[in-house]
């Protein structure tokens, strides 16, 4: 989607959108496959803890696809949180090079890096990170103010937003008001507002019962299969890494298997065998059919 990310830090070639313009300014530096979304290429991260380093990823080199939906499993430890930093642009590695849309951002400075996140990744954390006594729709438009939309526009986006996950008539609702599965589609709505190529998930589901959970994947499933959205999606749950197409699993910061899904859940499906929600949530949050209102672009 954002296929400009490449050309941004070299503005004497914006003509070319699809060809990183990398290329032209350096040697090839490039790339089995100039078509991945995310390509990392034997990335080392060692933490230094005073005298002590923790070697946290020992070589790791994958390419993740335009449109994948990768489910990333492992221990405790094993690197899946550090590895999620660098594809999300908030950290650097120690050693190797990753490449996001073809153009190599290992190096790229911090500015750079908070450029490229507001513009093309958005972030869904275990415990949502709403900002406190700010109402769903305002927590929403929180990235449309840094990414400097005028208000107007920021409304209408950030009220779409809501809509697509279900929650139109919740957007007055302060997070306190909202049930936690109300709070994280809030967190998923603001992750999708600034329209990323990429949404990463670190174990979104992970305070959620289950019923909630599926709805949480059945978003992320609609998103990745109707706007081609790329998903990453960090899980201890094997239930929850089966709505995934392919599942990476993780142990002492290198990958041990990376394999496709078979018989791949669909959240939909699976939604509708499940009992519908306790007395509590419908308290909170009316009838999961609402969240039906809003599944359109
Ligand atoms: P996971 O998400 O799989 O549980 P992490 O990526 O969080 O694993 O951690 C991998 C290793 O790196 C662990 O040994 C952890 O203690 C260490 N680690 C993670 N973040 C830091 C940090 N900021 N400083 C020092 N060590 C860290
Ligand atoms: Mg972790």
């Amino acid at each position: 989607m954002n296929t400009q990310l490449a050309s941004a830090k070299h503005d004497s070639d914006l003509t070319t959108p699809s060809a990183p313009s990398l290329q032209s300014a350096q040697p090839p530096l490039l790339c089995e496959d100039g078509n991945a979304l995310i390509r990392l290429d034997r990335i080392h991260k060692v933490y230094q803890m005073g005298d002590v380093e923790v070697h946290a990823l020992r070589g790791v080199s994958l390419e993740i696809h335009r449109g994948e939906f990768v489910a990333i499993m492992g221990p405790s430890g094993s690197g899946k949180s550090t590895m999620m930093n660098i594809i999300g642009c908030l950290d650097h590695p120690t050693k190797g090079h990753y490449f996001l849309e073809g153009s190599d951002v290992s190096r790229v400075d911090k500015a750079g890096l908070a450029d490229i996140r507001n513009k093309s990744i958005g972030f869904v954390f275990q415990s949502f990170n709403l900002v406190p006594r700010t109402s769903a729709l305002e927590n929403i438009e929180l990235p449309l103010i840094y990414a400097g939309i005028p208000a107007g526009g920021r409304m209408r986006r950030a009220r779409a937003a809501l809509g697509e996950v279900g929650l139109a008539d919740r957007e007055h609702s302060m997070p306190n008001q909202l049930s936690g599965g109300q709070q994280q589609r809030v967190a998923l709505a603001r992750a999708l507002v600034n329209n990323p190529s990429l949404i990463l998930a670190d174990e979104p589901t992970g305070s959620l019962d289950t019923r909630t959970s599926v709805e949480v994947m059945e978003i992320f499933q609609r998103l990745n299969r109707n706007r081609n959205l790329t998903v990453i999606v960090v899980t201890h749950e094997p239930d929850i890494a089966h709505y995934a197409n392919r599942i990476i699993q993780f142990r002492d910061g290198r990958i041990r298997r990376d394999f496709s899904v078979e018989n791949r859940k669909d959240a939909g499906e699976v939604l509708m065998e499940l009992p519908r929600e306790t007395e509590d949530e419908e308290e909170w949050g009316g009838p999961a059919g609402s969240k039906e209102a809003g599944t359109k672009e």
